[in-house]
């Protein structure tokens, strides 16, 4: 053993998971259900604050987010969200955490004629998709959510798609983990994977049978896999909450073209977000606080009267094609690139991250075999 490259003693877990955000959390657990030895290391703490997970505002909203060049993202949105129930109670128990799953549906209002001309091509698009809609009249609308302002022209109900609490999750998987006794590691920062282990940045090289890279954002500059498409997309978010006695201001999910209202079970509602493609930049800006709360105020206006909790940025990581990479690549498995989805598709990527590593057929899409990428990813 070189100096360089200690490697510590004890026996070779089974998998070694990169990154400790929802989806390598999640991974790690279900790995750890079938019965494999699993070590996570995450660069920071658990649960960490720099993941996206952390800010993500956590709607699982399949149809909502339906794209015409997306159908196996939908297909394999609804698939995750069909097992969210499950998820969120089999977590729980083995917790102790109430991860605020909330059957609440998702109202997309318009609020001029332009956005009601979208809103209709919208729920045009999902009737092609299969997943048909209920348009409402705007009275209708408000008769759902009446903190809607008066002046909506058109809306559309997505009965089926919720919501849940991130960062309940992520504390879940966290303690859920530990009980099943997977190995978590803070303070360690992988420099490189490579198919029989990865190498920390203070040169400790961690040996597993399997590595399963899950730094979300921060996948590509994980070395060892050459031109690895994921990058940031940065989005701003807020945290605004009801005075103490005060009614929740909403029941639903609120969204319109370019933000979303989403409440939580302890008053909160968070609002976002913003689309950036700002590297790895996490500022907050006082022009996207200012787009968000313009045009949330005018669709619902009761949030203008909220306290202002946190206002923070996240990184959502994306591909080129919006889809995650799900298998594996030169022998490393990638669980990574889930966007604007991957709370909402945490359920699915474990359980057939899992089934792969425990060498049963996942049954995953190819179009979200990493080798599609294969001209890229050299
Ligand atoms: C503003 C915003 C709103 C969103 N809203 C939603 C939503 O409503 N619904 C939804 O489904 N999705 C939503 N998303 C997307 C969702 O947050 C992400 O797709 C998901 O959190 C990705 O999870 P992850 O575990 O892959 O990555 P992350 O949560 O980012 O976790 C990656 C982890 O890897 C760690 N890491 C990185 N590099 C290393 C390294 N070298 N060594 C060790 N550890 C490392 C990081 O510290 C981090 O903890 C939103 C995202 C943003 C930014």
């Amino acid at each position: 053993m070189s100096s360089a490259s200690p490697t510590p003693a004890g026996p070779t877990p089974d998998v070694v998971v990169v990154g400790g955000g929802i989806v390598g959390l999640a991974v790690a657990w279900r790995a750890r259900a079938r019965g494999l030895s699993v070590t996570l290391c995450e660069r920071g703490g658990l649960p960490s604050y720099v993941a996206a997970s952390h800010v993500a505002a956590g709607m699982l909203a399949p149809v909502a987010e339906a794209d015409a060049q997306e159908r196996a993202v939908l297909t394999l949105g609804l698939d995750s969200a069909v097992r969210w129930p499950a998820f969120a109670q089999e977590l729980q128990e083995a917790s102790g955490i109430d991860v605020g799953y909330r059957t609440c549906g998702t109202l997309v209002v318009a609020r001029d004629r332009d956005e009601a001309e979208h809103v209709d091509r919208e729920i045009r698009l999902r009737e092609a998709l299969g997943v048909p809609v209920a348009r409402l009249l705007p009275s209708a609308a408000r008769r759902l959510e009446p903190a809607l302002a008066p002046a909506i022209r058109s809306a559309f109900h997505a009965p089926a798609d919720h919501a849940v609490d991130p960062r309940a999750v992520c504390e879940a998987l966290v303690v859920a983990c530990e009980r099943a006794g997977v190995v978590l590691r803070t303070g360690a920062s992988v420099a490189s994977v490579a198919p029989g282990g990865i190498t920390l940045a203070d040169g400790e090289r961690v040996p597993a049978g399997r590595v399963v890279l899950a730094a979300g954002a921060w996948s590509a500059r994980v070395e060892g896999l050459p031109g690895l498409c994921v990058r940031p997309v940065k989005g701003q978010l807020l945290r605004l909450k009801a005075r103490a006695g005060e009614a929740p201001l909403l029941d639903h999910v609120v969204r319109w073209d370019g933000g979303y209202l989403v409440p939580r079970a302890d008053g909160c509602v968070v609002l976002g977000a913003t689309m950036e493609d700002r590297g790895y930049d996490t500022t907050v800006t006082a022009l996207g606080v200012y787009e968000l709360l313009r045009d949330a105020g005018e669709l619902v206006p009761g949030v203008l009267e909220l306290d202002l909790e946190a206002a923070m940025a996240g990184l959502r990581p994306a591909t080129p094609d919006n889809a995650p990479l799900l298998g594996a690549w030169q022998d490393v498995v990638l669980a990574c690139g889930h966007h604007r989805n991957g709370v909402l598709l945490t359920p699915v990527t474990a359980d057939r991250i899992g089934t792969l590593l425990a060498n049963e057929d996942p049954g995953i899409d190819p179009a979200f075999a990493p080798s599609r990428f294969a001209k890229v990813m050299a």
